[in-house]
C-alpha cells in the first residue's frame, strides 16, 4: 500500500508564550516538526508529504533544506486548520486518485509511535474507509455548569469517551468532498474524523499511545524529550555519524606552516588564502560531511575577501555551531598529515592538544597521526602538504 500525508503547519501558536510557532520550537536538537515528520519520511509506503505553512513563513525553508526530502512539498495554508487541510490536498489532487489512503498529522505532534502508526494503517486499511489514533479518556472527567471555572461540577461518565490524536486517515476523495461540504456550509470541523461524521460516516477508533502529545505549552517540551529519549533507539537519538575530509596545499615560498592551529617551522610556507592550515580544513570537511552539511567551501568561500588570510581555527568554531544548532557533537577526531618535510613527529603532542581544546573534547579523543609518501609523489617531492581527518558525530 501507498499513502500520502498533510501536515497542518500554518497555526501561529500563541498558545506556546513565545514568539515562535511551537512547531519550530526546538526539541533535542530538532525542531518539533522534524519530529512529526520524522515517521513519515522514514517510511517508504508514504508516497509524498505536503507541508501547509502559513504565508511569511520564515523558518520553514531551513527545515526543507535541513530534510532534503524529495518527497516534501509545501503548501500555503488558510486561517483556519480545515482550510489549511484542504489547500493541502488541494496540493497533493495531480498525485492523488480518489480511493487512495491520505493521514493528516498535527505538526505539534512530534512522539507519534511508529508502531502506532503501523497499526493505524493496517486497523483503517482492512475496515476499508476511514479512522483515527484515539486515547482513552484516563482521568475522572467534570462537567462544567457554565463551561469555566470555579463553577458546580459534574462527573461525566467517561466509558464510551476517546480522545483524537492524529494521524487520522481517510480515503483522498471521501475526505475532500467531506472538507468541502463543510466549507459549503459555512461549518469548521475541529478535526477531519468530524467533517466525515457529519457526512454520516462513522470512523474507526484506533488506540494509540497518550504519549503521542500536542504540544500547547512550554513545558510539554520538556515531557516530549523525555518520551523521545525513552525511545532511543526507534527514534533516532544517539544515532551516529560518520564524516571524512581531505585537503592539500602546495609549498610557496614561506618559513612556517599552520598545522592544526600549531605554527610548525619549515623551510617553505603553503600557498592559500587563509592560512592555509591543512588539518583544520580536513577536519571541517568531515565535520561537515557526517553532519550533510556539505563541504569548506560551500561556507567559506576561498574567493570571500573575508577569509584572506584567516586563521581557519574560526572555521572550526563556525562549523560546531551549525553542528550545536543540529544537536550533534563530536566522539572523536583520528586525523593524518602526510607529508615528506617538515617532520610532523615533534610537533604531533601540540597539535593533538590543540585540535582537542577546539572541538572540546578530552586529549584521548583526538589523535595525530603523520607519514611521508616514501618519496613518492607532489608530497613525495616535498611540493606540498595534506591532511585527511574522519570524525564521529552522535545526535542527541
Ligand atoms: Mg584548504
Amino acid at each position: 500500500m501507498k499513502y500520502l500525508l498533510v501536515m497542518p503547519a500554518a497555526g501561529s501558536g500563541q498558545r506556546f508564550g513565545d514568539a515562535q510557532p511551537k512547531q519550530y520550537a526546538r526539541l533535542l536538537g530538532r525542531t518539533v516538526i522534524e519530529w512529526a515528520l520524522a515517521p513519515f519520511l522514514a517510511d517508504p509506503r508514504c508516497a509524498h508529504a505536503i507541508v501547509v505553512i502559513a504565508a511569511g513563513d520564515t523558518a520553514w525553508s531551513g527545515v526543507a533544506a535541513r530534510l532534503a526530502a524529495d518527497r516534501l512539498g509545501t503548501a500555503i495554508g488558510g486561517a483556519e486548520r480545515s482550510e489549511s487541510v484542504r489547500r493541502g490536498l488541494a496540493a497533493l489532487e495531480s498525485r492523488a486518485r480518489p480511493e487512495d489512503w491520505v493521514l493528516i498529522h498535527d505538526a505539534a505532534r512530534p512522539c507519534l509511535d511508529p508502531h502506532d502508526l503501523e497499526r493505524l494503517l493496517a486497523a483503517v486499511s482492512a475496515q476499508g474507509s476511514g479512522g483515527l489514533l484515539a486515547a482513552r479518556a484516563a482521568d475522572t472527567l467534570k462537567l462544567s455548569a457554565d463551561g469555566g471555572a470555579p463553577a458546580a461540577a459534574q462527573t461525566v461518565d467517561r466509558s464510551q469517551l476517546w480522545r483524537a490524536l492524529t494521524p487520522q486517515m481517510f480515503r483522498f476523495g471521501a475526505l475532500c468532498a467531506a472538507l468541502d461540504a463543510a466549507h459549503a456550509a459555512g461549518r469548521l470541523p475541529t478535526d477531519e474524523a468530524q467533517a466525515l461524521e457529519w457526512r454520516g460516516e462513522r470512523p474507526l477508533l484506533v488506540e494509540g499511545a497518550a504519549t503521542n502529545l500536542k504540544l500547547t505549552a512550554g513545558e510539554d517540551l520538556t515531557l516530549a524529550a523525555a518520551i523521545l529519549k525513552a525511545r532511543a533507539p526507534a527514534s533516532g537519538e544517539g544515532t551516529m555519524r560518520i564524516g571524512s575530509g581531505i585537503d592539500v596545499h602546495a609549498f610557496g615560498p614561506g618559513d612556517h606552516l599552520m598545522l592544526g592551529g600549531v605554527r610548525v617551522p619549515h623551510t617553505a610556507a603553503v600557498v592559500a588564502h587563509s592560512d592555509g592550515d591543512v588539518v583544520l580544513h580536513a577536519l571541517c570537511d568531515a565535520l561537515l560531511g557526517a553532519a550533510g552539511l556539505g563541504d569548506i567551501g560551500q561556507h567559506f568561500a576561498d574567493s570571500d575577501p573575508r577569509w584572506k588570510g584567516a586563521d581557519s581555527r574560526q572555521f572550526v568554531t563556525a562549523v560546531l555551531g551549525m553542528l550545536r544548532e543540529r544537536g550533534l557533537r563530536v566522539v572523536n577526531a583520528d586525523l593524518t598529515v602526510l607529508a615528506q618535510a617538515p617532520r610532523i613527529a615533534p610537533h604531533r603532542e601540540a597539535i593533538r592538544r590543540a585540535v582537542a581544546a577546539l572541538l572540546g573534547l578530552p586529549g584521548d579523543c583526538v589523535n595525530v597521526k603523520a607519514t611521508t609518501t616514501e618519496g613518492l609523489g607532489f608530497l613525495g617531492r616535498a611540493e606540498g602538504v595534506a591532511a585527511q581527518a574522519v570524525v564521529l558525530l552522535r545526535e542527541g
